[in-house]
């Protein structure tokens, strides 16, 4: 009998509890986690990457050595907006070259607007796949991604004034490990109407009026807790509500990009590519919506997002909301990020004194 792939999907968010429900019933091979990303993860990424690769490159590149370190023989390249879509044959390049020996899939390859494309890259990875299975398992990740999004902006609205520390870290890595183990849409359901009431009973010292920053950029960092230094867990600790729409569901699975084109045309005409417009965009609604301020992060040398750092310029004046912009490198320390959020806070909350 021959052995099964053993496959591995880049480390992404809480996301990879979808990837690995296609992987493993959907196509029927064996799932490999990649160790959760640390400083080793960021240094194999840098050593083996041309220097002036923007770092979702680097984080991508290291996370695959570490995942053919722990067992994978097949790894799968996400496509993306910008250059990331042309990262699959670099990445694979360079693999070649260190001498793993290894399979690649590159979803690059696959459209969107053309769902059998998918179909044609995982038969690559098991050509006896049954159209059924492989349908059935990704319309359940497709569900599990949506369920993920809901819980974690039911978080950011609340982890930052809970009473007991660590309780909804502790219940979001409970409601993931179970969410892994779900089989069907039925399920899923459960598990997700059943988190939703443990968050809503964990208990919150909330005031009225809390701060409320808007948190937008390019889409790898905003998302990725490590590639952003943990933006999130900081602005939580100082009782901070964080909004943020950039997630898989809103800008994949249910993007409205017309209205959205349409919505932006008195700050930027044209398309700047990647997520510059979803930046651009919700700028202006939480600035519209009454934010206290907006954090704008990106990946160093990310061409995208330093277009659309003028347009963000624009909307701070023309709404009087305060912006601070991060950009992330292999070298960005801890301590200087915090004591630019440590200053903005201030900043911040001496505005809202100020206004009442
Ligand atoms: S959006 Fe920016 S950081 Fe992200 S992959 Fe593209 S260039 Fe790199």
């Amino acid at each position: 009998m021959m052995s099964k792939a053993k496959v591995n999907f880049p480390r992404f968010g809480s996301y990879n509890v979808a990837a690995r429900h296609i992987i493993k019933n959907g196509l029927d091979c064996d799932y490999i986690d990649a160790p959760p990303t640390t400083k080793k993860t960021l240094e194999l990424g840098t050593k083996n990457s041309p220097d002036f690769v923007c770092t979702p490159f680097k984080y991508q590149l290291g996370g695959y050595i570490e995942a053919i370190e722990a067992g994978a023989d097949v790894l799968i390249q996400v496509g993306g907006l910008c250059r990331l879509g042309y990262y699959g044959e670099l990445h694979e390049q360079i693999l070649r070259d260190l001498g793993y020996k290894v399979k690649f899939v590159n979803m690059a390859n696959a459209d969107f607007s053309k769902p059998m494309t998918f179909y044609d890259e995982f038969k690559k990875l098991n050509p006896k796949l049954s159209i059924k299975k492989i349908t059935s398992a990704c319309l359940v990740a497709v569900k599990m991604v949506e369920v993920i999004d809901k819980i974690e902006d039911f978080i950011r609205e609340n982890v930052g004034f809970e009473k007991e520390e660590g309780s909804f870290d502790k219940l979001h890595t409970e409601f993931l490990d179970d969410l892994s183990d779900v089989n069907d849409k039925k399920e899923l359901n459960i598990i997700y109407k059943l988190y939703m009431k443990k968050f809503k009973k964990l208990e919150v010292n909330k005031p009225k009026k809390p701060l409320k920053v808007g948190f937008v950029g390019e889409y790898y960092t905003i998302m990725d807790p490590y590639s952003n230094h943990y933006m999130e867990k900081e602005l939580a600790k100082k009782g901070i509500v964080i909004e943020r729409w950039m997630n898989v569901s809103n800008t994949i699975l249910n993007c409205p990009v017309k209205e959205i084109r349409q919505s932006i045309k008195n700050y930027a005409k044209y398309d700047m590519g990647a997520t510059a417009m979803y930046t651009i965009k919700k700028a202006i609604d939480y600035a519209k919506d009454g934010c206290d301020g907006i954090i704008h992060v990106k990946s160093f040398g990310c061409t995208p997002e330093i277009d659309a750092m003028p347009v963000l310029q624009r909307i701070s004046e023309d709404f009087k909301i305060p912006i601070i912009y991060f950009s992330f490198d292999t070298q960005t320390s801890d301590v200087g990020i915090n004591t630019r959020i440590e200053a903005f806070y201030d900043m911040i909350m001496m505005r809202k004194e100020q206004k009442k």
